[in-house]
C-alpha cells in the first residue's frame, strides 16, 4: 500500500493540461511580473471573498509581514499571536523588531478568546489564526481589538474557502493574509500569497510596500521591498480557482466518512465543525495519547500522515519563553493529521480507515 499525506504530482490530468497550456500562454506573450493574469487574479478575489482590497504578493509569509509593516508595529511594539502556529505568524513580528506575546490555544487550536489578559499598553495588534482552516470566533476577537485600540491581523493561510456568518476568512480583521503555497487548499505551483483590507488607506500602503514603495514608477515614497506575485503563479492560480469548488466537494465528502467511521473509537478525538462552512477542511487533525504509536502503525502499512506542529512556537529556540500553554501543547504531542486532498481516492480512504480502527481495536 502506498496512501501519501500528499502527492501533487496526483493533480488529475485534465488540469494539467489546462496548466500547461496556461504556461504556454504566458510564455508566448513574454510579461513575467505583475500584468493581466495578476490584475485578474486580484479582481476574482475581490469578488469571490468581497474583499475591498486583495493585492497579490509574493508569499503568505510577506503578506503577513507587509501587514505587520502597513500597521507601522515595529521595536517596542507587542503582538498576540497563538502558541500553536506555522512559524510565519511570530517570524514576521520580530522581522519587524516586535515582540510575539504567545497565547494559549482552545481545544481546537485556536487562539483562545480570552487573549485580552495579555494586552499591555505596548500591544499594538493580535493575530488570529485560522489553524487548519477552521475560523475563529472572528466577531468577539474584532470586537476586544476594538475595545483596547489594537488592530487585527487575520492570519487566513489556511482559511481560504472558509466563511463564518456570511463573512470570508481575511475579511474580519483591519488586515488579512492569505497563502498560495502549493499544499493550501488553493495552492499555485510555487510561492504566492495575498494581503486583503477593507480599508483604502491600508490598500494603498500595501502596494507600495509590496513594490518597493513606489506610489508609481520611479516615485519611490516609502522603505518597501519586492514581494511581488509571479506572472505565471497568477495565471496557475486564475485556472485553479475555476476547480475550487468541486475540490472543496471533494474535501468535505472524505470528511464526512472519516467522521462517520471513525467516531466512538476509544482513545481518538476527531477535530470538530469540519463540515461547517466557516472550516474549510484544510487538515484534519484527529488526537490520541498514543499518537507517536499510531503514525509508526500507519507509516508501515504505508499510509503517510503529518503532525502540525511538533512543537510550539514558544518551544522553539529564536522564540523561546515561559508560559502556560496547555492546549497547544497537547496538539504538538497528540495531533496527528491524517490524508485529506482532492486527489485521494475513496478506496485509499477506507484503507485508512481499516487501519486506524485496528490500531484502537475495533473492526
Ligand atoms: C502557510 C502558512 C503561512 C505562510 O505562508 P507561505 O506562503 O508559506 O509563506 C503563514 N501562516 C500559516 C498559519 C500558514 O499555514
Amino acid at each position: 500500500m502506498n496512501i501519501p499525506f500528499l502527492d501533487l504530482s496526483r493533480i488529475d490530468s485534465g488540469l494539467q493540461e489546462r496548466l500547461q497550456q496556461t504556461f504556454t500562454q504566458v510564455l508566448k506573450r513574454g510579461v513575467f511580473s505583475g500584468g493581466e493574469e495578476v490584475a485578474q487574479l486580484e479582481q476574482r478575489i475581490h469578488q469571490r471573498l468581497k474583499s475591498k482590497f486583495a493585492i497579490a504578493c509574493a508569499n503568505g509569509t510577506d503578506a503577513l509581514e507587509l501587514a505587520i509593516r502597513a500597521l507601522e508595529i515595529g521595536e517596542g511594539d507587542e503582538v498576540i499571536v497563538p502558541a500553536l502556529t506555522w512559524v510565519s505568524t511570530a517570524e514576521v513580528v520580530k522581522l519587524v523588531g516586535a515582540k510575539p506575546v504567545f497565547w494559549d490555544t482552545d481545544e481546537e487550536g485556536l487562539l483562545r478568546l480570552d487573549w485580552e489578559k495579555a494586552v499591555t499598553s505596548k500591544t499594538k495588534a493580535v493575530i488570529p489564526v485560522h489553524l487548519y482552516g477552521k475560523m475563529v470566533k472572528m466577531a468577539s476577537v474584532v470586537d476586544t481589538a476594538g475595545r483596547h485600540g489594537i488592530s487585527v491581523i487575520e492570519d487566513a493561510a489556511q482559511a481560504f474557502g472558509a466563511v463564518l456568518d456570511g463573512k470570508a476568512a481575511g475579511t474580519w480583521g483591519d488586515l488579512g493574509c492569505l497563502s498560495f503555497y502549493p499544499t493550501k487548499n488553493l495552492g499555485a505551483l510555487g510561492e504566492a500569497g495575498m494581503c486583503l483590507t477593507q480599508d483604502r488607506n491600508l490598500g494603498e500602503k500595501i502596494r507600495f510596500l509590496s513594490n518597493h514603495g513606489q506610489s508609481k514608477r520611479d516615485e519611490h515614497i516609502m522603505v518597501g521591498r519586492n514581494s511581488r506575485i509571479d506572472t505565471l503563479q497568477a495565471a496557475f492560480l486564475n485556472v485553479l480557482l475555476e476547480n475550487f469548488e468541486s475540490y472543496q466537494q471533494k474535501r468535505k465528502s472524505l470528511v464526512k466518512i472519516y467522521l462517520e467511521e471513525l467516531s466512538e473509537l476509544e482513545g481518538l478525538q476527531l477535530p470538530h465543525d469540519v463540515l461547517e462552512p466557516n472550516h474549510n477542511a484544510h487538515l484534519f487533525v484527529v488526537k490520541s495519547s498514543r499518537r507517536n504509536e499510531l503514525k509508526e502503525f500507519l507509516a508501515e502499512k504505508g499510509i503517510g500522515t503529518a503532525i502540525h506542529y511538533p512543537q510550539i512556537i514558544p518551544d522553539m529556540k529564536p522564540y523561546r519563553v515561559e508560559g502556560d500553554f496547555t492546549n497547544a501543547q497537547i496538539f504538538a504531542k497528540e495531533g496527528l493529521s491524517l490524508p485529506l486532498n482532492p486527489w485521494l481516492k475513496e478506496e485509499d480512504l477506507w484503507e485508512i480507515i481499516k487501519a486506524v480502527r485496528d490500531f484502537f481495536g475495533r473492526k
